[in-house]
């Protein structure tokens, strides 16, 4: 995938409106994602680029002023890394760019936090280690098979390489929680799927997840139509064709699995998550239409958990 790096305009710490990000600065490095998986959603957001990526190369220059600029108003409580996009891309000048940009962070002593599909290089486990209570760590990883990965997530890091993310994030200290997001029915949801991913993340002491199950939106819909097998395709296809339209957080053209399928799923989540001492909340921001959890409950908190109800998380999957 080709990288250009470009200048950012504009503000480069802007506060979240939704979710359970909201009232949170969020922080992308670059616009577009060479992991390109085929749910992502920011891949169908306008001015997306396609078969490249544009990396912010000014951003810890213009970070550095901003949280400089004595004349700044609003006090930063936290930034959220990779609401559109991975600080942790393989492309070493996308590296550059966020090591920079967590260390401006971090030394000032700024929380973040950050939900990655990528291989953390060791030295930004170092930076981490010397500020744990600052770092709240989010892996997402739906599933431990290689099919599901080729097919679903082609260029992210494999799933070993995200349990050993786990491994290293917790050694040094840091919070680290998985998100099971998005499922996808038929695929990941199996009894056997759930066991085997909940054996090798009890293995290494993770005791929360948080579920979502796939949403459909018209750009979700034309990627998968463009990238997955026709079979696969059509069963997914087959969840949503009876389920309308509806808003859910800042989309209004969204399709939601059925509540009947969501519930059976989850409960054999929670089921199986119990054998293994593994917690399973439901993101609320996703599931509007059901009994749902923040998905910052019972967090180390660095601030506030801000009173959600059917928002929409902005992370893109
Ligand atoms: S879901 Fe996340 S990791 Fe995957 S392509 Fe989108 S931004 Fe990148």
């Amino acid at each position: 995938m080709r990288l250009t790096p470009i200048q950012r305009k504009g503000r480069i710490l802007v506060k979240a409106r939704f979710g359970c990000l909201s009232n949170i600065h969020t922080l992308n490095v670059t616009r577009g994602c060479e992991f390109e998986c085929v749910y992502c959603y920011a891949r169908g957001y306008p001015g997306a680029p396609r078969e490249e990526v544009y990396l912010y190369s000014n951003l810890p220059e213009k970070l550095a002023q901003e949280l400089n600029n004595p004349r700044r108003r609003m006090p930063i409580r936290q930034v959220a890394f990779n609401t559109a996009s991975d600080s942790f891309q393989r492309h070493p000048e996308i590296l550059a760019v966020s090591y920079q940009a967590m260390t401006l962070l971090l030394e000032r002593g700024i929380p973040i936090s950050f939900l990655t599909k990528g291989w953390i290089p060791d030295r930004f486990i170092e930076l981490f280690s010397t500020y744990p209570s600052l770092v709240r760590a989010g892996i997402g990883l739906v599933s431990i098979s290689d099919k599901y990965q080729q097919v679903f997530e082609p260029g992210a890091a494999t799933s070993w390489e995200r349990l050993n993310n786990i491994e290293r994030l917790e050694a040094a200290g840091v919070d680290v929680h998985v998100r099971i997001d998005p499922i996808v029915p038929f695929y990941t949801d199996s009894e056997e799927g759930i066991e085997a991913l909940f054996l090798e993340l009890a293995k290494r002491g993770v005791k929360r997840v948080i579920l979502s199950y796939l949403h459909f939106r018209p750009a979700i819909i034309e990627q998968l139509s463009m990238e997955l097998p026709d079979t696969t395709l059509k069963l997914l296809e087959s969840c949503f064709e009876t389920q309308p339209w509806r808003q859910v957080g800042t989309s209004t053209r969204s399709k939601l699995v059925p509540v009947f399928l969501r519930n059976k799923g989850y409960n054999r989540f929670g089921s199986i998550g119990e054998r293994y001492g593994i917690t399973c909340l439901v993101c609320a921001c996703k599931n509007p239409d059901i009994p749902a959890q923040i998905c910052t409950t019972g967090l180390p908190s660095f601030q506030e958990t801000p009173k959600v109800a059917g928002q929409l998380s902005m992370f893109p999957c």
